[in-house]
């Protein structure tokens, strides 16, 4: 097979002391398709520059803020310049960056949630549709190898008709208010301006909601929320609760939660057919459990030959033998892996394969904003059912 190009990548956000912007960049190297030669990566200049020296890149090719990464960008001679750029600031940021990286020809792997409103959510879709470029929406877990053959089990009927989907993510870190002690990630998580509506909805609940459609290809149509802010002083929620309806009749339950004690990244999810059932937990990825009626429960294992017969999507998604375990980098790398092959097929001139369009893009990132949207107009309102319309 002849070797693929590689592309070139550019950052904005991922400074010193920064969480994801590291994630983003060792996973799309992970599997040297993609080289990272540009970015403005902090909010400060200063800090900008210490990421690019600290990432040994070209200095004329480290910039101070985002505008001026695009103008430099574009005086580059065009075999030299960014192909896409990864956008891992906070929340608030995402819609313009996108949209003037957009609108100045560029390609974008954009962090959820995708902006910080359901106006802004539509307004980037137009732009998405009307430039042609490729938008990747980091929803991490959808990027898991079983979290596909889970998919295409369910795809091909194994589990008959859908009835119920469990789905939560729980987590501790914000069970004491971190955000006043001036912890980072804390901050401006909990800040209204730069988080969006959503607190914990908005950080974990849209990776559920977009989990639970991912797997169980059904949409959710309605939605009776509880919403939650137990740390006194916090603006925004920390907690959710909702009843789900889906597509095809199918119910549901997804809790979130950032102050349940004990907990690390505990994603999970447990979908039941007419037939077969399946579960699924992120802090042990390498398992996909199915159970039967009246019979064993099997362990599907990531790796095996029989793993790859199912599923095309989950081989796509696995480097190693099994036994040797892949997880979190991988799953980014995933995504990174079929948003690159897009790319090159959109200069190409070809159609990409319905296998390499598996990652998250801009309609689900406008799902995530109308799912945020939607679960704070129905938990302080009255109604006892809300519709997702989008
Ligand atoms: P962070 O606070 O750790 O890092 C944000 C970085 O962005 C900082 O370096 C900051 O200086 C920089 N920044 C802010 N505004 C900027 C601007 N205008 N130009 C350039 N740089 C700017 O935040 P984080 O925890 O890494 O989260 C970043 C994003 O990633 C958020 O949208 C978050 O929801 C998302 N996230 C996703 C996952 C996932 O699993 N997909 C996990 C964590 C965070």
């Amino acid at each position: 097979m002849a070797a693929k190009e590689k592309l070139k990548m550019g950052m904005v956000g991922g400074g010193p002391g920064a969480f994801i912007g590291e994630v983003h960049r060792r996973a799309a190297r992970l599997d040297g398709q993609i080289d990272i030669v540009a970015g403005a990566f902090d909010i400060e200049a200063a800090k900008s520059q210490q990421t690019g020296r600290e990432l040994s890149l070209d200095p004329r090719r480290v910039y101070d803020d985002y505008q001026k990464m695009i103008a430099g960008e574009l005086a580059v001679p065009e075999n030299e310049r960014i192909d896409f750029v990864s956008i891992t600031t906070p929340n608030n940021w995402h819609f313009p960056i996108a949209r003037d990286f957009l609108k100045s020809g560029f390609h974008i792997m954009c962090e959820k949630p995708m902006t910080i409103s359901v106006d802004e959510a539509l307004q980037l879709e137009k732009i998405v549709n009307e430039t042609g470029k490729v938008f990747g929406l980091m929803h991490t877990y959808t990027g898991y190898p079983m979290v596909k053959l889970g998919r295409d089990m369910i795809k091909t009927g194994e589990l008959g008709k859908i009835r119920k989907v469990i789905v939560q993510y729980k987590q501790d870190w914000l069970s004491t208010a971190l955000e006043k002690e001036g912890q980072q990630q804390a901050v401006w998580r909990s800040d209204p301006k730069q988080s969006g509506a959503g607190g914990a909805l908005g950080d974990i609940g849209t990776h559920a909601a977009n989990l639970a459609e991912y797997m169980t290809g059904l949409k959710i149509t309605h939605i009776c929320a509880d919403l939650n802010t137990f740390v006194e002083g916090r603006i925004l929620d920390d907690d959710a609760n909702c009843l789900l309806k889906l597509e095809q009749g199918a119910k549901g339950l997804l809790h979130v939660s950032q102050i349940a004690v004990g907990e690390e990244n505990h994603l999970a999810i447990w979908i039941y057919g007419e037939k077969k059932s399946l579960r699924w937990n992120q802090e042990n990825p390498t398992n996909l459990k199915i159970g039967t009626l009246g019979g064993s429960t099997e362990i599907w294992k990531r790796g095996n030959a029989y793993v790859a017969e199912k599923s095309a999507a989950a081989s796509r998604a696995t480097r190693i033998p099994p036994g040797h375990p892949e997880g979190f980098f991988e799953a980014f790398a995933n995504h990174y892996c079929n948003f690159a092959d897009t790319i090159r097929a959109s200069k190409a001139g070809t159609e990409p394969s319905e296998l390499i369009l598996d990652f998250p893009q801009v309609d689900d990132g406008v799902r995530g904003m109308y799912f945020i949207e939607k679960v704070i107009e129905n938990s302080r309102g009255n109604e006892k059912w809300t519709e997702i319309n989008a």
